[in-house]
């Protein structure tokens, strides 16, 4: 095919949005395996579920079977201020690279949150709207998804209430007043304001904090105030479905021109854009239709598909939230504290943990260095300052990329890249001045994570 008559980004119009969310689970012939409550070792119900989270997106978290889901007018409004995201032919990074290759990136970065977050931010702070809620509580890290739930909820008049790890919220001041400027009540976890903040401060005093323990205190506000639910944006299935958005207008693209990837690489924190990413494209291959090679890329010093085990295990360190079957570290598993790419939970979703045990995806892993040298040569040529997590598939994509040129062989990649590296310049820093370290975990340190996953 002609790759010269592709424009060097592809967007689609505005009415080529589309207008359902696809749910891969209904194509998947092995299920995920259901949500546990922890007390009963039974499959959650509906009723567990529903003084944590919205109802419609309990429905949406249960349903295996429907195929296309329709996306509400509302949501699909909001998506037209920064969608259809472009598709990028990466023509300049060919040319530094010399490869016969042709590079795609769909780029999820053109809005305030800097990430694709925002696609399923929007629809959960939708439904919680519809079901005359009065807000939302949520945790937050570094401080992407807090970002893109504070615009959503900013957007339908829902509080928001973020409990943001103590040592981001005190060392990373700047997200923490995008979400305050979007009206988002920020808290720095622990807490004092809930019993298990309380409990955490007084045993460990001085503490500055873990996701785990926002988590926990995220889900006790929730469930303790009238009119709220919490929300959380990854790893659940209805984030997956609701990212689909980025690989329904990815496949729109490709067939629009022509396009047909051999390989598709996404970064895996906890797999909600590359289960996005890849949704349409797996379905294919599900229904026997087409075949592609699809590629999650994780940080070495966080292996979860690569080093953990597909068992169940609790999906916080706090042990309050549901036991999903996932590939996981152990719930107690903390990276190393100079590990600086993000990508930094222990398990993950347990559809693309099914996907791969099923041998319908691979994964790799690779070290933070290489990840920034992949990122700052993808920054000098084609002009995007790309987040650290989105620069684990650039670096994938790249060595996919080296392979062709000694073969020869004219393979097309498309990646995910998922948002921008601005407020990463610590860890820039860090790569810019030569002291980042790569760190993997011994057998050792992965045996103690391990050690305590629940024998069931
Ligand atoms: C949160 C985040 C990720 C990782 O999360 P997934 O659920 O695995 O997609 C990747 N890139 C960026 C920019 C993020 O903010």
């Amino acid at each position: 095919m002609n790759f010269e008559n592709i424009p060097y980004k592809i967007y689609l119009d505005e009415n080529e949005i589309p207008n359902t969310w696809y749910n891969v689970r209904a194509d998947m012939k092995n299920k995920p395996a259901p949500l546990l409550n922890p007390g009963t070792l039974k499959p959650l119900t509906f009723e567990e579920m529903q003084p944590i989270f919205c109802d419609e997106l309990i429905r949406q978290e249960l349903d295996n079977d429907t195929a296309q889901i329709p996306i509400p007018e509302e949501v699909q409004n909001f998506y037209r201020m920064y969608r259809p995201s472009p598709l990028v032919h990466a023509v300049f990074l060919e040319k530094a690279l010399d490869t016969p290759a042709h590079i795609f990136y769909k780029f999820e970065g053109n809005n305030t949150s800097g990430s694709h977050k925002l696609n399923s931010a929007i629809a959960q702070a939708y439904y919680a709207k519809a079901q005359g809620l009065k807000g939302v509580t949520t945790e937050t890290g570094a401080g992407q998804w807090g970002t893109a739930l504070s615009m959503a909820c900013s957007y339908f008049g829902l509080d928001c209430k973020v409990y943001m790890v103590k040592v981001s919220y005190e060392q990373k001041p700047f997200r923490r007043e995008v979400m305050r400027t979007y009206g988002a009540n920020v808290t720095p976890s622990p807490s004092m304001d809930t019993a298990i903040g309380r409990k955490i401060n007084e045993e460990f005093p001085g503490t500055t904090g873990s996701l785990g323990c926002a988590i926990s205190e995220a889900v006790e506000a929730a469930v303790s105030t009238p009119g709220y639910r919490y929300e959380l944006g990854s790893v659940l299935n209805q984030v997956l479905l609701h990212q689909s958005i980025i690989g329904m207008e990815t496949k729109t693209a490709c067939d629009k021109y022509g396009i047909k990837p051999d390989i598709i690489i996404g970064c895996a924190g906890g797999g909600s854009n590359l289960g996005g990413l890849i949704s349409p494209f797996m379905g294919e291959k599900l229904r026997g239709e087409a075949d592609y090679r699809i590629i999650a890329v994780e940080p070495a010093s966080c292996p979860s598909f690569t080093r953990g085990k597909f068992v169940y295990d609790f999906a916080d360190t706090g042990k309050v939230c549901p036991m999903a079957k996932m590939y996981t570290l152990g719930h107690g598993f903390i990276p190393s504290a100079n590990h600086a790419g993000g990508l930094r939970y222990h398990g993950m979703s347990p559809v693309l943990s099914q996907l791969y045990a099923d041998g319908y995806m691979e994964a790799i892993s690779v070290e933070q260095t290489a990840v920034f040298e992949a990122a700052t040569q993808f920054a000098r040529v084609e002009g995007i300052l790309p987040a650290p997590e989105s620069s684990h598939a650039i670096r994938a994509a790249i060595n996919e990329a080296l392979k062709c040129k000694e073969t020869g062989e004219e393979k097309t990649i498309i990646f995910g890249l998922t948002g921008t590296g601005y407020f990463d310049l610590k860890a820039y820093e860090a790569y810019n001045n030569g002291t980042m370290v790569d760190y993997i975990p011994t057998d050792e340190d992965l045996a103690k994570g391990f050690a305590g996953i629940p024998n069931i």
